[in-house]
C-alpha cells in the first residue's frame, strides 16, 4: 500500500497573490544574499564547482554566486535553482543545488512544465475526439476560432482542455438522431452537457431563461407573498386526483392499466410524477456500486417534503421550479454527496437543466461564476461584483439549517471554481 503515490494536490491562489513557493523562494534568496554579504570577499572570480562551473560576481555591492544551468547554459544565481535546505549551514559558495537536465534552473523547469501541460492538452483533445471519427483536430481548432477563443458555444464561459473537473471541454451533438458530424457539433463545458430529452430541446434558450431568472432574483428577490403563492400552487396541485389533473382517458383496458393512461399520469399527475422520479432515483442507486439501505430510500411523499422545504425553488440556482415535466426547470433529484444514495438527508431538488454528470456537478459557486462570464444575458455590474458568498440565493430560499447543508455541499466546489480567475500553482516544484 505504501508504494501508492499520493496524488499531488494543487493549491489555488487568487490572481496576483504570491504563492507559498514564491514567498519561500524570496525568503531563501534574502537569507542567502545576506549570508554571502557577510562571509564572502567582494571579489569577482571563477570557482570550481562539483559538476558545473561557478563564479562570483558583485551586483549592487553584493557578492552573488552563480552556476551554469545544464539546460540553458546560462549562469544563474544559486537561488534561481532548487536550493537544498541546508544552504545556511554550508560554506558560502559551496551550497548544494539541483542542476541537471531533469532539474535545471527554475526558469527552464517552468518552461518544461508548460510543455508537459500542453502535451496533456493535446492528449485530452485526442481522447475527446477519439470516438467521433468525423470530428478532426481541424474541426476543434475551427470551433475555437468561431467562439473567439476556448469558450463554450452555448453559454460562453471559458473552457479548460484538461480533466480538471471544472469547465472541461466536451462535445455537444445538436442532432442526436445522427452520428457526430462536424456541422452539428459544438464544444461546450461538461457542466452544460446534460442528457437532452425532449424536455430541453434548446440548451441555449434554457440557459438564457435560467440566467435571466437568476439576474431577476438578484435584482429583486421574490416577496414573501410570491414565495407563498408559489408554494401553495404546488401543494394544491399535489392534492389533485388524476381526473382533477386533467386526465380524461380511461384508466383500464381489459382490466389492466393502459399504457397511455400511465403516460398521461406521468405528465400531468404530480403524485405519479414524484412516484416515478423517486423510483428512478432508487433504480439508479441500485445500479451503482453503493450499498443500498432499504430503510433510507425515498418515496413520492419524501420528494414532496423536500420540495416543500425548499419552497419549490432550485436548491442550486434559487429559480422557481416548474410543474411542467417538459421544461428545463422541472425538479430533478440531486444527491448532495455523490458517494451516498438518494436519502432524505442527501437529496435536494434542482432544475433538471443543472443535473449534469457527477464529474462536473454544478454548485452555487459555479453558477455565480457562469453568471459572471456567460455571454447570453446582460448582467449588471453590481451583480457581477457579487462574489462567492451565495447568501443572496439562500436567504431568500432556505432557512438557516438549509444554509449549513448548502455550504457543506458546495464546499468541495469552492476551491475548484476559483481556478478560472486564478493561477494554478503546484505547491512544490
Ligand atoms: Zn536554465
Amino acid at each position: 500500500m505504501s508504494s501508492i503515490k499520493k496524488k499531488r494536490t494543487m493549491k489555488l491562489y487568487p490572481l496576483g497573490q504570491k504563492t507559498d513557493t514564491e514567498l519561500r523562494m524570496e525568503k531563501k534568496k534574502e537569507e542567502i544574499i545576506n549570508k554571502w554579504k557577510i562571509t564572502l570577499h567582494k571579489e569577482e572570480k571563477t570557482i570550481p564547482g562539483r559538476n558545473h562551473e561557478r563564479k562570483i560576481i558583485i551586483t549592487n555591492d553584493n557578492p552573488i554566486v552563480l552556476e551554469k544551468c545544464s539546460l540553458c547554459n546560462e549562469f544563474k544565481p544559486l537561488y534561481d535553482y532548487y536550493l537544498r535546505n541546508n544552504y545556511m549551514d554550508v560554506e558560502s559558495s559551496k551550497e548544494n543545488i539541483n542542476n541537471d537536465e531533469k532539474n535545471p534552473c527554475r526558469e527552464c523547469s517552468k518552461l518544461t512544465r508548460k510543455e508537459k501541460i500542453n502535451n496533456n492538452t493535446d492528449a485530452y483533445i485526442t481522447r475527446l475526439l477519439y470516438n467521433y471519427p468525423k470530428l478532426t483536430k481541424k474541426w476543434y481548432q475551427d470551433q475555437i476560432e468561431k467562439n473567439g477563443g476556448l469558450f463554450s458555444s452555448i453559454i460562453g464561459v471559458p473552457l479548460t482542455a484538461a480533466s480538471s473537473g471544472c469547465w472541461q471541454v466536451s462535445i455537444q451533438n445538436n442532432r442526436r438522431d445522427l452520428e457526430h458530424l462536424p456541422e452539428n457539433c459544438e464544444i461546450i463545458s461538461l457542466e452544460e452537457n446534460i442528457p437532452q430529452h425532449n424536455a430541453i430541446p434548446d440548451l441555449k434558450i434554457a440557459f438564457t431563461e435560467l440566467f435571466t431568472e437568476m439576474v431577476e432574483q438578484l435584482k429583486e428577490p421574490d416577496s414573501k407573498k410570491i414565495i407563498d403563492d408559489h408554494s401553495r400552487m404546488w401543494e394544491d396541485r399535489y392534492k389533485l386526483t388524476p381526473a382533477e389533473s386533467g386526465i380524461k382517458i380511461k384508466s383500464r383496458e381489459n382490466g389492466k392499466i393502459s399504457k397511455e393512461y400511465d403516460r398521461e399520469l406521468q405528465q400531468k399527475h404530480l403524485k405519479s410524477m414524484f412516484t416515478c422520479d423517486a423510483k428512478a432515483a432508487y433504480a439508479r442507486d441500485k445500479n451503482s456500486k453503493r450499498q443500498i439501505n432499504e430503510n433510507e430510500r425515498i418515496y413520492e411523499k419524501d420528494v414532496f417534503n423536500i420540495g416543500q422545504k425548499q419552497a419549490w425553488k432550485c436548491f442550486k440556482s434559487g429559480v422557481k421550479l416548474s410543474m411542467n415535466r417538459n421544461s428545463w426547470n422541472y425538479p430533478s433529484l440531486e444527491r448532495l454527496d455523490n458517494s451516498l444514495n438518494h436519502t432524505n438527508q442527501n437529496t435536494v431538488l434542482i432544475c433538471r437543466l443543472l443535473n449534469s454528470t457527477d464529474r462536473a456537478q454544478w454548485s452555487s459557486e459555479k453558477l455565480n461564476y457562469a453568471l459572471k462570464y456567460q455571454k447570453l444575458v446582460d448582467v449588471p455590474d453590481e451583480i457581477k461584483q457579487f462574489e462567492n458568498e451565495n447568501k443572496q440565493f439562500n436567504n431568500n430560499v432556505f432557512n438557516s439549517s438549509e444554509d449549513e447543508k448548502n455550504k457543506a455541499s458546495s464546499k468541495n466546489e469552492t476551491k475548484k471554481t476559483t481556478t478560472k480567475r486564478s493561477q494554478i500553482n503546484s505547491t512544490e516544484i
